[in-house]
């Protein structure tokens, strides 16, 4: 298979088009390309979902910029709403969560009859670096529906006989020829009689009146995976709230802040963290213990170290969220320098600076900001 198809191209927009013109682009090429009005095209479906998730992408400002900057790899796995929506088959769906209007008017879905899925549920929680780092078990408190288990999802009194539909019978589906922004297009929809059940209920069950789900907070516990990112998301499939009979349950999403580490700075899978030697220790050498994730590690500074020097301890960073590889810490020196002297260790001082020549100072480097880049690009 070729390459992704450039999403300009895919809307047939020029790079600089602004929002609207987009947006433009979009309704065109959706009312055109619509599987429910391209039922003899098996092809149709397939280009929808292309021009829905370049629409995904180019539609938000942050995303877009960054498929200007990285292309297909800077957002992929951000158009994912969009694959999970045409992958189920559920256009409509998609087409009101791009638009945020119903595509086909009413109803809780756009979808194709039958019972009704269960709606997606969010949530969030805060970790720590190291959690981050190693992955971490948390137990998430939530409220969402829940099938009810007195009539176990009927919506039935348990007892009671509900009736075949009549307006269906028992399909849950109807056909119905309906007018919506692509023009007028004959679709099976959930039957409005008996809400897609296939059954008509005279003794409402008196828990959840008829429902057949009720709200309840339940724990749920989920696997923060090690290397996740601050703002990252984790799906947990199927803990949102709950479908009607037959139909799956939502997806649950927790979105995952990492709570800031006074000791390292995270960039990408490295992390940076700071040591301060003493003007003396590093003018003497001097072996110190600097804090890693894992606990500490003995480093050794030579002789004449200088503030801004950076000392890379391999594979003790962050690791890739995918391949668990992780990247290096670096450790950036600074020196610290006595903020006040007494007499006598001032004349110490000043003793010393007399015994000492411009050519003990000499570094023949490039200065700091030469060493910090040299090794922030692995050295
Ligand atoms: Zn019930
Ligand atoms: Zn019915």
């Amino acid at each position: 298979m070729a390459g992704p198809r450039d999403y300009y191209e895919t809307l047939g927009v020029a790079r600089d088009a602004d929002e609207g013109e987009i947006k433009k682009a979009f309704r065109q090429l959706a009312r055109k390309l619509h599987p429910d009005v391209n039922k003899d095209d098996p092809t149709a479906a397939d280009q929808f979902r292309a021009v829905a998730e370049a629409y995904e992408v180019l539609s938000v400002s942050e995303t877009r910029a960054t498929y200007d900057r990285y292309g297909h790899a800077g957002v992929s796995g951000n158009h994912r709403r969009t694959d999970n929506a045409a992958q189920a088959g559920n256009f409509g769906d998609l087409f009101s969560m791009l638009f945020g209007e119903d595509l086909f008017g009413g109803g809780r879905r756009g979808g194709r009859g039958g019972p009704v899925a269960g709606a997606d549920a969010a949530t969030q929680v805060e970790i720590t670096l190291k959690d981050a780092a190693f992955g971490v078990p948390v137990d998430l408190l939530i409220q969402t529906e829940v099938g009810c288990e007195r009539c176990e999802r009927s919506g039935a009194e348990p007892g009671s006989n509900p009736r075949t539909c009549a307006t269906c019978g028992g399909q849950g589906q109807v056909r119905q020829l309906m007018r919506t922004v692509l023009g007028q297009v004959e679709r099976i929809g959930p039957c409005p009689t008996c809400n897609g059940r296939g059954k008509q209920v005279d003794d409402p069950c008196r828990r959840c009146r008829g429902v057949g789900r009720v709200t309840e907070e339940r724990t749920v516990s989920v696997a923060i995976p090690a290397g996740i990112e601050h703002g990252q998301q984790v799906l947990v499939r199927g803990q949102g709230h709950a479908g009607d009979p037959g139909a799956p349950d939502g997806d649950l999403y927790v979105a995952v802040a990492i709570a800031d580490d006074p000791r390292f700075q995270r960039e990408g899978v490295d992390l940076v963290t700071v040591v301060e030697l003493t003007m003396t220790q590093a003018a003497l050498g001097a072996t110190l213990d600097v804090e890693t994730l894992d606990g500490s590690a003995s480093v050794e500074f030579k002789t004449g170290t200088q503030a801004g020097e950076v000392r890379t301890l391999r594979g003790q960073g962050m690791p890739n969220v995918r391949s668990g590889r992780r990247g290096n810490l670096r450790i950036l020196v600074n020196v610290l320098v006595p903020r006040a002297l007494s007499g006598e260790q001032r004349r110490l001082v000043e003793q010393l600076d007399k015994a000492l020549a411009e050519k003990n100072y000499a570094d023949g480097g490039d200065g700091i900001l030469g060493r910090f880049r040299r090794h922030r690009d692995g050295g």
